[in-house]
């Protein structure tokens, strides 16, 4: 497979034929990114992005894939965790660009040149949940002593549950209140 250092890619210089099809690999440094207002950094496993670039008669088809590890906190108990990701994104670049709504176009694309890089990263993203956990059913820290309630149980929670929550609880919504143990605000 073709290797290439070059974060983007030119779709026009490809000699491809209607139908055929072409691979190469993008290396991808490690890179940090922002979930639930936590940093993470996220390292490509491998040697990066596998691009595929097939010619069909409307334009192209670009898909990107990769596998990476993401390294940093759990959202509710601030242990650090590693989450393995497979990103797989595909985007179609027609080849008359102006009979298209500038919305349906990827804003990754642009004049025929692919940010594969950029592509890449916007992979991971969506392949990721919204915030990342230990584990799913992690009890995250007490709200109001600090505690890493997954190690230890503390007795400060039941006198002091903050009355919105329990207005939640009333109305069946307790799952709704796990991840926003450190007060952050969605
Ligand atoms: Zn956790
Ligand atoms: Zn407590």
């Amino acid at each position: 497979m073709a290797r290439t250092t070059s974060p983007s890619l030119d779709l026009r210089e490809l000699p491809l034929n209607s139908g055929e099809r072409t691979e190469r690999v993008v290396a991808i440094e490690p890179y940090p990114i922002f979930l639930g207002g936590q940093r993470y950094q996220v390292v490509p496993q491998g040697e990066g992005a596998e691009v595929v670039i097939e010619r069909l008669s409307g334009g192209y088809l670009v898909t990107v894939a990769m596998e990476a590890s993401v390294f940093g906190a759990c959202y509710r108990c601030l242990r650090e965790l590693e989450q393995q990701v497979e990103a797989r994104q595909q985007e179609f670049v027609p080849s008359n660009p102006e009979k298209w709504d500038e919305d349906d176009i990827s804003p990754f694309i642009d004049d025929f040149v692919v940010d594969l890089v950029g592509l890449t990263r916007e992979a991971v993203i969506l392949a990721l949940p919204e915030k990342l956990l230990c584990r799913e059913d992690c009890l995250g820290l007490c709200p109001h002593c600090g505690k890493d309630r997954n190690l230890d149980e503390c007795s400060c929670e039941v006198e002091q549950l903050d009355p919105r929550w329990e207005k939640l609880k009333e109305l069946g919504l307790s799952e709704a209140t796990g991840d926003n143990v450190l007060g952050v605000e969605d």
